[in-house]
């Protein structure tokens, strides 16, 4: 008996009716698909997108090499290396992030005393030679400059609502 059943349901293509029903019902509703790149999905001001190491607004890198978001890293996606300078402050001569090693957890960003590495909202970024995914210093300088203003905003928005 099922094998009659099955041959009549495919003498009549039943199955492309039952898909067919799906794409009717939702023929008429609300789009929810967007048209990416050109248009893009709303972002929470506490996105974690590249990092991004800030400086001070007198130019002066906040990072003093506390070394806090290494250890906090679950990865070991950061590595750091520090030294002191003449006037006694300490600050990183290397500050590497692996990011293929990293999860874009956040935990250097909470850990970080001072607000100098953050994650920004940047999730559009590739690689074109070996080794590029280990975003430097001067490179994660460069992107804190280039994004203070969404920085600073996003993390005034996010004070607000603590
Ligand atoms: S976001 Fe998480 S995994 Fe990535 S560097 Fe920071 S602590 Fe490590
Ligand atoms: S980024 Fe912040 S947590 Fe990491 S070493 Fe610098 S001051 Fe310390």
């Amino acid at each position: 008996m099922p094998a009659i059943r099955n041959y009549i349901k495919s003498l009549f293509q039943w199955e492309l009716f039952l898909g067919l029903r799906v794409t009717g019902r939702y023929l008429f509703t609300r789009k929810v698909t967007l048209m990416y790149p050109e248009e893009k999905t709303p972002q929470s001001p506490r996105f974690r997108g590249l990092h991004a190491l800030r400086r001070y607004p007198n130019g002066e890198e906040r990072c003093i090499a506390c070394k806090l978001c290494e250890a906090a890293c679950p990865t070991l996606a950061i590595t750091i290396e520090s030294e002191r300078r003449a006037d006694g402050t300490r600050r990183t001569t290397r500050y590497d992030i692996d990011l293929f090693k990293c999860i874009f957890c956040g935990f250097c960003e909470e850990s970080c005393p001072v607000d100098s590495i953050v994650e920004t909202r940047v999730y559009e970024y590739h690689y074109e030679d070996r080794g590029g995914q280990i975003i430097t210093k001067q490179q994660l300088l460069a992107n804190g400059e280039r994004y203070e203003a969404r920085i600073a905003e996003d993390r005034a928005q996010d004070a607000r609502y603590r």
